[in-house]
């Protein structure tokens, strides 16, 4: 089974062989999830390596379990997926992170919602956007898409439709994961995005291999030549973002500068910090 490495219980990893009794009673506990409105919305910052101000937040769906504690999202999306609840939960994490964002007092911080394959429906997504920013309020300017190279697969031009017309109201598209999936030059230039996310298993092995560096700056060469802002995920360290500014990547997100949390704790240590 995978290794988190937080301290959250570990029930359902999507390499584990779940029967069908367990799987049942995961679908049962996650509809409950709903009801009784057991999740909840961690923010992670994003910085811009241009002016090293505070841009944005990615909003991540952690699960308040009532008996089994903090539940990470790599250990229930996965069934959430396969047994079709992801569209609400989905709907859920759109709408209150839209809500939370409105309700920042710095109206220029914008929010990343994570948009899973499964969840991606064209012809019901845009409405499912345009929903949110109704209820919310929110500018769409400050509401970002991140949507993985999967939903590339199938149904091409549904697609390639339903990303434009996100984008024709005001919201950006980043592209998730970017280097793990399915990615190809070709594919890029036939898609409608504004950001790419290099996977952080890239920035892992920054300044320790030349093949790692390389790809590292390709990518961001690409982003250049596509006219597309370059984030790196998972930077832990400075070196990484010595690196990472050198290569000319356009934002970092990571543990370095923030673990996911809530806005008022990341507020807090900021204030903190700014009297040091
Ligand atoms: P992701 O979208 O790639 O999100 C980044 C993940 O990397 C987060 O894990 C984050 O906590 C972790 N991370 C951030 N900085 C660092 C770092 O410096 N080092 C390391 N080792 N890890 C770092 P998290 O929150 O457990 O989320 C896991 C995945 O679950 C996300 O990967 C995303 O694919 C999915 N997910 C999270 N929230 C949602 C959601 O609301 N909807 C959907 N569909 N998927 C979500
Ligand atoms: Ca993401
Ligand atoms: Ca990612
Ligand atoms: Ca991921």
């Amino acid at each position: 089974a995978k290794h988190s490495g937080r301290s959250t219980f570990s029930w359902y990893t999507a390499d584990m062989d779940v029967d069908a009794q367990k799987r049942k009673e995961i679908e049962a506990d996650l509809v409950k999830a709903l009801k009784f409105d057991q999740f909840d919305i961690l923010y992670q910052p994003q910085y811009s390596l241009i002016d090293n101000k505070l841009k944005a937040y990615e909003a991540l769906i952690r699960w308040e379990h009532p008996s089994k504690g903090t539940i990470s999202p790599d250990n229930f999306i996965p069934v959430a997926e396969d047994c079709g609840l992801i569209e609400a939960i989905g709907d859920w994490v759109l709408v209150h992170a839209c809500k939370e964002a409105a309700s920042w007092e710095d109206t220029s911080l914008c929010v990343a919602v994570n948009v899973s394959a499964d969840q991606f429906i064209p012809g019901v997504t845009e409405q499912k956007v345009a929903e949110a920013l109704r209820l919310s309020k929110l500018a769409p300017e400050r509401l970002e898409i991140e949507i993985t190279e999967n939903i590339l697969i199938a149904n091409t031009k549904a697609v390639v439709e339903t990303l434009k017309n996100i984008r024709s109201m005001g919201v950006s598209i980043a592209m998730d994961d970017f280097g793990t999936g399915y990615s190809s030059l070709s594919y890029l230039s036939r898609f409608p995005f504004d950001k790419i996310k290099i996977d952080h298993s890239f920035i892992k092995n920054l300044g320790k291999s030349t093949y790692t560096d390389a790809i590292v700056t390709s990518i961001v060469g690409i982003g250049r030549s596509l006219d597309v802002l370059i984030t790196a995920e998972g930077v832990e360290n400075a070196e990484q973002v010595t690196l990472l500014r050198a290569a000319g990547c356009n934002l970092v997100q990571g543990f370095l500068l923030g673990r996911p949390a809530s806005v008022k704790s990341h507020e807090t240590l900021r204030a903190r910090q700014a009297q040091d």
